[in-house]
């Protein structure tokens, strides 16, 4: 067996790469393995939002057009993955963290038209009544962002993918990527040599050990999380709800179209790649942040909790496309560092244009490999979770 490229990993990112490449290049050969089965890493795992507010240039411009990619969706793969524009509410505590929205607003969100609104303590109680916020400073709305749904993204893509002709192989696992005189020659699936002339590495939080096999490191640390939705109630909660006191430990907490009340917190904080445990720490620590939060939640009982990698970069954002000090025909896409999901469909675009047509697009290009050596960094200070 032969291809012409192969793709490691079935989430979202590997997916929405073979799609992009499929639909441009249609005679080409294009398989994706996956080592369990489609969307069995963090892209089925996550929280589902979509969001245009990053405190970096670079991200905000990539997430304004995959946002636009993800509305359109729709008409693109024929599957409806129920987009929310609900926004997101930022809850602020502090006098330096409330600048810092002020100077982005001025400096970055405004140039681009991403919409925010600083709203004050009584206007948030007013707003959102079923708040406890405390001693809040301001309470900031970006009332474009919002909420899709994941497992239609990364099922849509792999079935317009297969229909085009694509290849998948699910319980497939790349066991390694193989080289011949300092090119790609294909990957070793089960002790055979499966040749290709391309190999795309979008293997989420194991793509760090899997470069690391052919001696390339790249500055990933993959850290799971923990999500969990309490029992389903009448919709109120209608923005994502980000606490920002450092004793919340990074609360989010938003609804499900269901009426499941979800969230998180950022603990407690493991490193590298576990099995998908939980753990009471989360729970109890969660339990007790977002009650003193809404403290009506305490009603409610948990219904589900589970567990996913946040893949995380040096500077907290994503790295695609390939160096080429790297052997011919390599390529990554990974360290989405907690907001893949939302990326995928741009990243998609612009990876099957650069390797098709071997065109990178200035979106594209401050998140090439290539940053971390030539101290280009694109640091994102704003991760959720
Ligand atoms: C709790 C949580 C909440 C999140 N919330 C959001 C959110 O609200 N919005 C957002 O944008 N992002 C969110 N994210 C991040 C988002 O889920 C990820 O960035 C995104 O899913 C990454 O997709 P991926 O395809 O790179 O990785 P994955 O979905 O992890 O896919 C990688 C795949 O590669 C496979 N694989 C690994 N090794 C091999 C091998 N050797 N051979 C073959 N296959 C292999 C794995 O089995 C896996 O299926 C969240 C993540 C978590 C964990």
């Amino acid at each position: 067996m032969k291809h012409d490229i192969t793709i490691v990993g079935g989430g979202v990112i590997g997916l929405s790469i073979a799609y992009y490449l499929k639909k441009k290049a249609p005679d080409l050969d294009i398989a994706v393995y996956e080592a369990k089965y489609i969307g069995y890493g963090a892209s089925t795992r996550n929280g589902s939002h979509i969001r245009v507010h990053f405190w970096s240039e670079p991200n905000v411009v990539f997430a304004i057009k995959s946002r636009k990619m993800m509305l359109s969706l729709a008409k693109e793969t024929g599957w409806n993955p129920t987009p929310y524009i609900g926004g997101y509410l930022w809850l602020i505590y502090d006098e330096d963290t409330y600048q810092a929205y002020k100077h982005t607003n001025r400096d970055i969100w405004s140039k681009y038209g991403v919409a925010v609104e600083f709203l004050d303590p009584e206007e948030v109680i007013e707003r959102y009544p079923y708040l406890n916020p405390g001693k809040l400073i301001t309470g900031v709305l970006g009332v474009q962002d919002g909420k899709i749904h994941h497992d239609f993204v990364t099922y849509a893509y792999a079935y317009k993918f297969k229909n085009m002709g694509g290849k998948i192989y699910e319980y497939t696992p790349i066991n390694s990527i193989v080289l011949e005189e300092g090119r790609i020659r294909g990957v070793d699936i089960g002790g055979k040599i499966i040749e290709s002339e391309k190999v795309i590495v979008a293997a989420g939080a194991w793509s760090k050990s899997l470069m690391e096999s052919i001696g390339i490191t790249l500055p990933l640390t993959p850290s799971r999380k923990e999500l969990s939705v309490l029992e389903p109630v009448n919709f109120f909660i209608k923005p994502l709800i980000i606490d920002m006191r450092p004793s919340s430990r990074g609360l989010y907490v938003c609804q499900t179209p269901r009426g499941e009340v979800m969230g998180s917190v950022d603990y407690p904080e493991v490193q590298g790649v576990y099995e998908f445990n939980n753990t009471i720490k989360y729970l109890s620590t969660y339990a007790r942040a977002v009650i003193r939060l809404i403290p009506a939640l305490k009603y409610l009982r948990v219904l589900r909790i589970w567990s996913g990698d946040y893949n995380v970069s040096a500077d907290h954002s994503h790295i695609m496309g390939r160096d080429d000090e790297w052997p011919d025909g390599l390529y990554v896409a990974t360290g989405y560092s907690g907001h893949g999901f939302m990326m995928a469909p741009y990243t998609g675009l612009l990876m099957s244009e650069y390797i098709i047509e071997d065109k990178i697009h200035p979106d594209m290009e401050p998140f090439l490999p290539t940053r971390f050596k030539e101290g280009r960094l694109v640091k994102e200070m704003m991760v959720i979770g």
